[in-house]
Order: C-alpha cells, then sequence, then structure tokens
C-alpha cells in the first residue's frame, strides 16, 4: 500500500488510483477512512463519495461497520462525481461495487487531472465472481490493497462473501446478517447449502 513506499518515492506532479477490496467484514471502509483522515491531517483537500443506493447507515456520511465515519456526497451515477468535485486533491469513492463501468472513465480521468484518488469496494460477487467495475479498476490503479477477513466458519484468513439468505439478486444491499466472511473452503455458492428453508 501507498504507506508502506518510502516518502521519496512517493508520485509528484501526477494524480493515482488506489484500490482497497476484499470481502465484506474485511475493513475495506476502515482502511479508506484512514487513509482520508491522514490527508485531512496535512491539509489536503478530501472529497468522499458513495452510491445512493447504500444508506445502510447515514445518508452524508461513510460509515466503517466499526463505527468511524467521514461526510461523504451521495450520488446516482459516476458522472455526478465529476459534476460534484470542487476544487480537492484527494477523492475517496466508497462501495464501487454499486457503480457501473463508467466509474473506470471517470477515476481515469479524475488521476489523469492530478487527483489522488482512493477507491474501496467488492472485489467478487455472492457467487465468488469478479464483480465489475472493480476488476477494470485493479487493471488501471497503481495501488492494490487487498484486505482479508476472518473465516466465520473456520478462522482461516477469508476474501468470499457468504450469502446466508436465499435470493439470486447481485446487489442485496445489505444487512451484515445477510453476510459472512468465508474461506475458499468453507464457501459455497450453493444457498441451499447455508439457508433454512422456507
Ligand atoms: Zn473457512
Amino acid at each position: 500500500m501507498v504507506d508502506s513506499i518510502p516518502v521519496k518515492s512517493l508520485p509528484r506532479d501526477t494524480g493515482w488510483i488506489e484500490v482497497i477490496c476484499g470481502s465484506m467484514f474485511s475493513g475495506k471502509t476502515e482502511e479508506l477512512i484512514r487513509r482520508l483522515r491522514r490527508a485531512q491531517i496535512a491539509r489536503q483537500r478530501v472529497a468522499i463519495f458513495k452510491p445512493e443506493i447504500d444508506n445502510r447507515y447515514s445518508e452524508d456520511r461513510i460509515v466503517s461497520h466499526s463505527g468511524v465515519s467521514l461526510p461523504s456526497i451521495r450520488v446516482r451515477d459516476a458522472g455526478q462525481i465529476l459534476d460534484n468535485i470542487g476544487d480537492v486533491d484527494v477523492v475517496g469513492i466508497d462501495e464501487v461495487q454499486f457503480f457501473g463501468l463508467d466509474l473506470v472513465d471517470v477515476c481515469e480521468q479524475l488521476a489523469n487531472e492530478g487527483h489522488r484518488v482512493i477507491i474501496a469496494g467488492l472485489d467478487q460477487d455472492y457467487l465468488g465472481k469478479p464483480f465489475e467495475p472493480m476488476p477494470q479498476l485493479l487493471a488501471v490503479a497503481e495501488y492494490i490493497t487487498k484486505t482479508l477477513a476472518i473465516c466465520m466458519v473456520c478462522g482461516n484468513p477469508a476474501n468470499r462473501t457468504q450469502r446466508v439468505t436465499r435470493n439470486d439478486a447481485r446487489v442485496l444491499v445489505g444487512a451484515a446478517d445477510s453476510y459472512e466472511a468465508r474461506c475458499r473452503n468453507c464457501f459455497t455458492t450453493n444457498l441451499e447449502e447455508v439457508t433454512k428453508a422456507g
């Protein structure tokens, strides 16, 4: 991650893209908030966006499962990020799996214009498949951090999000109790195995 790079080798006079991705319960939003707070402490101007679909906790903040939060702007689509960007140095975007592929061009444009762009989101859907637009963002990003959770069944490192309710919608904005973090051994795409009938 960027924090582990010697200061002398940090980019200057350019923008770049940092990706924080992983399963649910892996601390993605906490890591995003940590980086954005450090930028604010350095008196850099920060704008934070999240998709309108995600109003689980608060309408005007990004909030980690542990309750840490920062003020944010809700947008309906990736284009609205450009409309609301203002004069900032750093752009944070949370829950990017709820944006379409348009987000990739928006992030590229922001980085090309000199912004540090930090994005966080799921890298796999509930079937363990790559979750757009994350694969495309991983391809164009300068820095990638994969956060791991702990498997709620066996305690191994977990990078999958197990749905434990019987619902085959790809986007299910969710209460924590609809999901578990699981390792590859304990993860299953057969929801019959993990849900009770009825
Ligand atoms: Zn496991």
